[in-house]
């Protein structure tokens, strides 16, 4: 069993609540330029290769800005992350738009700032046209095959079963009517697997695609100008998970390039991915102090953190290491509950989990929090999102979101007499 080791100490910790109270998420930044680096390079083989960040797994201006610096855009999903791409200066092209179920307004938005539109559906080739006037020069259409994605003989995951893309006939029809309609150049899209810790996700899904892309520019002679991978390389959420090795995986990409698209003529076809979790999802702690014990039909730790900070936990039952510190070498002899603090059972950061005698007090680091942590944050209870914090490469440690306070919880009424009569003193 490996072992995960916070990226902070206790000492910098103690140091850092005495200015930021419990709980916050706080980010590497070492880590995260290590490992954008090394995405730059295992793909370096490519001349076009581009990362678009999935914005919506950490929308933080100061950590997009850091993966900014290895040449990644930004992958938006709706009007306000696009906004956020765009006020970051954040060029159009560097902007994919891969959403689904799209209103008119943030399609005439995307196609304002010049992003690439990424079309979920046959259907929306018409609701593009009506809602912008016209079609953009290039667009990019997410495929989706149906059926269940399978590496050897394990299935990954079900894109039968997922709302998104074109089928295979539709796929084909959509490159035809938008070559009719007169755009220009194509890209093809699929993110067919979630979290998948295994080298062959993307050189699988890459032959998938490629495949298609040959076909339908022999079919119809398309200009097909990326392919894009999407998201859907995971991180090693356990202990006893192997992470993914990137060189390999972009070793394995190559490879499949070299077989199926250079011998077709189509060697100059630039890979794009969507990276979210990959990107910073190791990067990101949720720190948290032990406020409560309880000792009933089961032993419970009750922390100042709570659902609204981390959901997966809640949403899908997601394992989150848990790091005591101070007590990385003590015997994991206790069994503990360790929930927040929500009228709601399922707000549970660990069930049955074997760790360290827990104290009231103690610093808990729930680890891999950097990609959909914060961002899928809410608000239930009246419970206020948390601050972020960036701990930088030279140990300093930034603010880079400030704690919502009841201010912010209580602004959406701010249109209404009633607002008045709060109190706002904390
Ligand atoms: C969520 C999402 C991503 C990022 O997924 P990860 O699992 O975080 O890599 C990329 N593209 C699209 C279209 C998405 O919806």
């Amino acid at each position: 069993m490996s072992k995960k080791v916070p990226f902070v100490t206790k000492e910098q910790l103690e140091e850092i609540v005495k200015t930021y109270p419990t709980p916050f998420h706080i980010y590497d930044e070492k880590g995260i330029r290590e490992n954008a680096k090394a995405l730059k390079e295992a793909f370096s083989w490519n001349k076009g290769f581009k990362e678009f960040f999935a914005v919506k797994a950490t929308p933080n201006p100061f950590l997009i800005d850091i993966l900014r610096d290895y040449g990644c855009g930004c992958d938006c999903s709706s009007m306000t992350e696009l906004m956020l791409s765009n006020a970051m200066g954040v060029e159009g092209k560097d902007i994919m738009f891969s959403s689904n179920e799209t209103p008119a307004k943030e399609y005439q938005y995307a196609a304002k700032i010049g992003a690439t539109i990424n079309l979920d559906d046959i259907t929306h080739i018409e609701y593009l046209e009506q809602a912008i006037g016209t079609l953009p020069e290039t667009i990019s259409l997410r495929y989706n095959p149906g059926g269940v994605f399978k590496i050897s003989n394990s299935i990954m995951d079900n894109p039968g079963d997922a709302k998104y893309g074109f089928t295979t006939e539709q796929l084909f029809e959509g490159f035809r009517i938008l070559q009719k309609k007169g755009v220009k150049h194509f890209g093809i899209h699929a993110f067919l697997a979630s979290n998948t810790v295994t080298n062959d996700y993307y050189p699988t899904l890459a032959k998938q695609l490629f495949e298609v892309a040959v076909q339908i520019h022999k079919e119809t002679g398309a200009d097909i100008r990326f392919i894009n991978l999407s998201g859907g390389i995971g991180i090693p959420y356990r202990p006893d998970q192997e992470g993914n090795d990137i060189r390999a995986i972009g070793e394995g990409v190559r490879k499949v390039y070299e077989e199926i698209l250079t011998p077709a003529g189509m060697g100059d076809v630039a890979i794009y991915t969507e990276l979210g979790r990959f990107m910073m999802g190791p990067y990101g702690h949720l720190v948290t102090t032990a406020i409560h014990q309880k000792h009933t039909h089961k032993e419970y730790i009750g922390c100042d953190a709570c659902a609204v900070n981390l959901m997966r936990p809640a949403m899908y039952g997601a394992y989150h290491h848990i790091t005591v510190m101070g007590k990385e070498d003590a015997p994991c002899d206790h069994q503990y509950d360790v929930v927040g603090s929500l009228c709601e059972n399922n707000d549970k950061f660990a069930i049955d989990r074997m760790l360290p005698k827990i104290d009231i007090g103690d610093l808990l680091v729930i680890h891999d929090t950097g990609a959909h942590g914060f961002s899928m944050g809410y608000n239930y209870n009246g419970k206020l999102k948390s601050a972020e914090l960036l701990l930088k490469e030279d140990g300093s440690v930034q603010l880079i979101r400030r704690a919502e306070t009841p201010k912010d919880y209580f602004a959406t009424f701010d249109c209404f007499d009633i607002y008045q009569k709060f109190d706002f003193e904390e």
